[in-house]
């Protein structure tokens, strides 16, 4: 099994989905931004690793793994049980889950029952989407990205949005899209990890230097930089 016997790489090739702000998003001057690439360079630093970010579709990532043509990806990317029968992941590092969105005004829907029914955009290939398809009678629209998704709710396309909390909390507090709410309590909750091919020997250096960075204060630090707490 000559993947468990590969020594780690001086680069790490990391594939990115960049619309996924805060988490990862390209900056006004086209360069990738946010919570996750923090985390993954000072990752790189600590391990001596040199990370090098691929962008990618999100649907496009665990293919890319198992295919080997990246060594590892950071997505905003949550450990399910379904992922870990083709990819491993590294250890938790961000605890999210998933919200309702709708718009502004709306005051019928604060529950997953209040859904059956209705038109609901997704992400493809996302938590929410397996969630949304889960409810009788829903309709749904998937989208590449999920400020798209969101930006058809904002249009009045869809009666709502199922996304990780997070992302569409700042694209209401960013403004970057406009007229939308969240309802209702957390649908789930999530913990994202890095996710690397099977038997890749750098889950373990990328634990290592993820421990490291939670007991000198880099992880408290980046979390501080894009969470403010
Ligand atoms: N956390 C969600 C998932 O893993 C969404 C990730 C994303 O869109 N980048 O499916």
């Amino acid at each position: 099994d000559s993947a468990n016997t590969e020594e780690a790489t001086g680069t790490l090739t990391v594939a990115t989905e960049p619309a996924f702000p805060p988490f990862e998003f390209q900056d006004e001057n086209g360069e990738l931004a946010g919570f996750d690439i923090d985390l993954m360079n000072a990752i790189g630093e600590t391990a001596g690793l040199e990370v090098q970010f691929e962008s990618l579709p999100f649907d496009g990532i665990i293919p890319a793994l198992q295919a080997g043509t990246v060594d590892a990806a950071i997505s905003g990317m949550t450990i399910t049980e379904e992922r870990l029968q083709t990819v491993d992941f590294s250890r938790p590092y961000v605890k999210a889950g998933l919200a309702i969105a709708v718009q502004a005004d709306n005051t019928e829907v604060a529950t997953l029952d209040d859904l059956q029914d209705k038109r609901i955009a997704v992400q493809i290939g996302t938590t929410g989407a397996e969630t949304a398809a889960e409810i009788p009678g829903a309709e749904l629209s998937t989208f590449d990205s999920a400020p798209l998704a969101l930006q058809e709710l904002a249009n009045g396309n869809v009666d709502a949005v199922i996304n990780d909390a997070p992302v569409t909390l700042d694209a209401i507090a960013s403004g970057n899209i406009d007229g939308l709410k969240v309802v209702g309590e957390l649908l789930t909750t999530e913990f994202y990890g890095i996710a690397l091919p099977k038997g890749s020997p750098n889950v373990e250096v990328i634990n290592n230097a993820l421990m490291t960075m939670m007991e000198d204060g880099t992880y408290a630090e980046i979390y501080q930089k894009w969470f403010g707490e």
